[in-house]
Parts: structure tokens; sequence; C-alpha cells
């Protein structure tokens, strides 16, 4: 399986990190080897500043290319919720150099993931609200209707370029307020008010 991450795809967090907005869903890979299924994280020895960022997270259970949006739906019925952790000190000097990101996104445990699904169907997918708590202080709150790009865009749009498969993750962007971690840290994250995932950072 692969995790595909979209950057930007909420206008409040590309402004805080003083990016202009896309005009199509930008894209990113991470590795199998990224994913981190409720269990403690390890800080990493090559950053100064990892940072959060809590998203929505959709699993692909059909294979599919160059999908249509209007029958993207049929391609995911679970979302849940999880971390696009990133190394921004790197990703910083990357994105001066012009340079992929890869090493600051897309290391090993780079995507915190709860163990949770919730069933598309039983919830309206618009008004969801999901939240990043650290340290029981609250530090990112994001709706899915601030999305810039649905999922079915999104699906139809990466779908062009790679096939999905089964069990490929989409992470779906993070809103506004990402932030340091530091070791000690407990960092819980919630979808509709239901806890989804709790771990620290040692
Ligand atoms: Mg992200």
């Amino acid at each position: 399986m692969k995790i595909i991450c979209i950057g930007r795809n909420y206008a409040d967090h590309a402004l805080e990190l003083k990016n202009t907005l896309p005009d199509e869903p930008l894209y990113f890979l991470k590795p199998d080897t990224a994913i981190l299924k409720e269990k403690d994280f390890y800080y990493p020895n090559f950053t100064q500043d990892l940072h959060f960022e809590c998203e929505i997270v959709v699993k692909i259970d059909r294979v599919g290319k160059n999908i249509d949006v209007k029958f993207a739906h049929k391609y995911y019925s679970e979302i849940s919720l999880g971390i696009d952790f990133t190394a921004r000190d790197l990703q910083q000097k990357c994105k001066e150099k012009g340079l992929p990101w890869e090493k600051a996104k897309a290391f090993d445990h780079s995507a915190p993931i709860s163990s949770k699904w919730l069933k598309i169907k039983e919830i309206d997918f618009n008004s969801i609200e999901f939240s990043l708590i650290q340290n029981g202080i609250l530090r990112q709150r994001g709706f899915s209707r601030d999305m810039i790009f649905s999922i079915d865009q999104i699906i139809a749009y990466v779908s062009k370029f790679i096939t999905l498969k089964t069990g490929d993750l989409i992470y779906l962007g993070t809103p506004a307020g990402v932030g340091p971690v530091g070791i000690g840290d407990c960092l819980q994250g919630f979808l509709n008010g239901e806890e989804m995932f709790s771990f620290f950072v040692k």
C-alpha cells in the first residue's frame, strides 16, 4: 500500500506557512513504513522542529486509474484520522533549494493513524469537525467543509498519475494551527467529538 498526502488543502493553513493557494491538488507520497498504529512515537534525531499536522484520512477500497470525478465516490467507504508528521526545519531547507520533501515528510512512523474507521455512509462528511489536542490544549480544529479540494476531486486528480489500489490511504490535508511537538507530549485526535487516537512522543 501507499500513502498519498495532500498539501495546502485548507486555506488558513496554506496562509499560515505563507504559501499561495493551489489551483490543482498538491500531493506527495509516504512509504508504508510511515504508518504508526496508535503506538508511541520516538522523536527522530534528524530534526529539531517536528510538527504535527492533523488530517482526515480516506481509505481506497477499489483499484482505479483515471477515475472520473463523478464515479470517485465508488472508490472509498471509510474515513479515519491521522497525523502527517513533518520535519519543518528539513522541509524549509528543501523548499528553499527547490528540492523534493521526502526527507522531511516520508520518514518511518511519520504517518500515525487511528485504528478506528467510520463508514462514510453513516456520517455527513461535509459537517465533520476534527481536532488535535496536545497535552490537553486544543491546537488544531478543522472542518471538512473548508477543504479546497473534495475527496472526489482529489481521487480524480491523483488517479490520472497513479493507479490507486485497495488499502491505499489519502491524508486530506491539515487546517491551521500546526506546531512543534516535544518529547513527553501527549497527542490526541478527535473526530466529531470521538477520540480517534492518543499516544505519547518519546
Ligand atoms: Mg499535511
